[in-house]
């Protein structure tokens, strides 16, 4: 039966069923473009954690662990073909669920797909090593599956995120309880279905919207979960982390970011200007590589900010099913006030709000909207160029020379990512390389391609996604260590 695309109400997945949950509970599943309620979504409450946990255990060692890796891989293609036949629907819930414009749902479903193949492909490349030995044995690894994941994941790219950790999970051989934010559910149980149509037998993915607070905690100390995949802030990640600790599960933290955008005096302006906007408005700024604070050289400065303060003007903030508009809703009023604090903090700190910093009128009054903002003359100790605001907000600072851009860059708690813009192939390279992040983009406007690895430094969190690498951190290694020799080796000797 092919998978119910739009409803108005939508259940757990749990053992390949569609099911309410055990309490009745429900929550109301809002657009944020006009916070409007869009439909009723089960909440999950303990009980039916445990059970989708229990579904998760019995399925790692059931058909999933038995089916050969070639037809394993078919299950990622063709869940990867589903979602590309559907790919309109999928884009227009998630844009009625989350805000984002239609454009970029619909780029982030293209990855999604993406994300799919590239792991379907790794499926039956899989191996592990044989290992020099001494005369006499044969030495190899194996490469299993870590177990029952607990994959939660935020609400600022829903289906993208879901897949992030997915895809990999289930090239490994894990079986999964995924966790969408509260916020934003429906395209995760979508892709939960799909998974199942794609042929993943019963209770390899579990779906399980409702509040973080407490399934999510639960499953994170859950004894019978081995691995937690999670992405969001970095205060919550702290929190998985020594949950997780009572059964030292393994563990992949995304967590939070204050990416810099470095651009120096020899860089090509425009290519910049156009590279830090789309780095900093894309998904009206809630994305945690956000490149949200600029850093010029004192050169470039009047140049870029004439440029980049006139396109930030211009870009159209509306109705996020528009395919023109370019800076949709933010997640929510909450959200929303957040942010404006941070406005209202800068100015108090002595910064310069150079553009935006207000919610447009009119049609949007009802929605969470704020224009694209630029806060100038920041110093690097402020506020609102240590902390994420998580919004369509730039702060701009100026360096005298690399050091001291380097400096600046890495003067944060987080180390997500980075761009820089320079003709200098040397410069490049050195700062590249001087930068205490997890990704680097060097005069690029795009910096995630499925087979780039995708984490933070320090407390951006650790653990790569996206990447081949990845798959490390959803197996365990085995090491085998096998005895030919004909005699038996007798080390007591007596
Ligand atoms: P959270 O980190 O709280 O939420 C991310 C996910 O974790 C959600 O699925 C959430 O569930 C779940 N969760 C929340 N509390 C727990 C817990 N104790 N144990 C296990 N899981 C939990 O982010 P918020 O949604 O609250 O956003 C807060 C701020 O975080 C934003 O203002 C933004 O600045 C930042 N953020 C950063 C992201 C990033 O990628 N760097 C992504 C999202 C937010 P539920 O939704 O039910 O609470």
């Amino acid at each position: 039966m092919a998978t119910v695309l739009e409803t108005k109400t939508y259940d757990l997945l749990i053992n390949g069923e569609s099911v309410k949950a055990q309490s009745g509970a429900t929550m109301d599943a809002i657009n944020p473009a006009t916070n409007e309620k869009i439909a009723d979504v089960a909440s999950a409450g303990i009980h039916d954690a445990d059970l989708a946990v229990q579904a998760a255990r019995k399925a790692l060692d059931g058909k999933w662990k038995t089916m050969p890796p070639a037809r394993r891989a078919r299950v990622l293609f063709k869940i990867a073909a589903l979602i590309g036949e559907r790919i309109d629907d999928l884009a227009r819930i998630e844009v009625l669920n989350s805000g984002k414009t239609i454009a970029g749902a619909k780029a982030e479903i293209g990855q999604v797909i993406e994300d799919f193949e590239f792991y379907g492909g790794a499926v039956t490349k899989l191996t592990g090593d044989t290992i020099p030995a001494p005369p006499n044995f044969f030495n190899y690894t194996l490469k299993e599956p870590v177990g029952v994941c607990a994959q939660i994941v935020p609400w600022n790219y829903p289906l993208l995120m879901a897949s992030w950790k997915v895809a990999p999970a289930l090239a490994a051989g894990c079986t999964i309880v995924l966790k969408p934010a509260s916020p934003t559910p429906i395209t995760a149980v979508l892709l939960g279905q799909i998974c199942l149509e794609a042929g993943c037998p019963p209770g390899v993915v579990n779906v399980l919207p409702g509040p973080g607070a407490t399934i999510g905690a639960h499953l994170a100390a859950h004894p019978d979960v081995d691995k937690v995949a999670f992405t969001g802030e970095t205060s919550t990640g702290r929190t998985i982390m020594e949950l997780a600790a009572g059964t030292i599960k393994r563990l992949t933290l995304e967590l939070g970011g204050k990416s810099p955008n470095l651009v120096f005096e020899d860089a090509d302006v425009d290519a910049a200007v156009a590279g830090a906007l789309h780095a900093i408005y894309y998904n009206a700024g809630q994305s945690c590589d956000a490149r949200s604070r600029i850093l010029l050289h004192e050169r470039v400065y009047e140049d870029f900010m004439r440029k980049f303060v006139a396109k930030a003007q211009a870009l159209k903030v509306g109705d996020p099913l528009d395919p023109a508009t370019h800076v949709g809703a933010i997640i929510s009023k909450r959200q929303l006030e957040k942010i404006e604090g941070y406005v209202g903090i800068a100015a108090q700190e002595g910064a310069t709000i150079s553009c935006g910093g207000t919610r447009p009128d009119g049609a949007l009054a009802s929605g969470n909207f704020l224009k694209p903002t630029v806060i100038d003359k920041v110093q690097n100790s402020m506020r609102v160029a240590q902390e994420e605001i998580f919004g369509p907000v730039a702060v701009v600072t100026t360096f005298k020379d690399e050091a001291e851009a380097l400096a600046f860059a890495n003067d944060s708690i987080y180390g997500l990512a980075a761009s820089v813009w320079t003709r200098d192939a040397g410069r490049a390279q050195r700062v590249a390389s001087g930068l205490k992040s997890g990704g680097v983009a060097i005069n690029s406007p795009i910096s995630i391609i499925p087979g780039v690895p995708f984490g933070g430094y320090k407390q951006s969190g650790f653990g790569r996604e996206l990447a081949m690498q990845t798959l490390d951190l959803y197996t365990e290694t085995k090491g085998v260590v096998m005895y030919t020799g004909a005699k038996p080796i007798e080390l007591f000797k007596v």
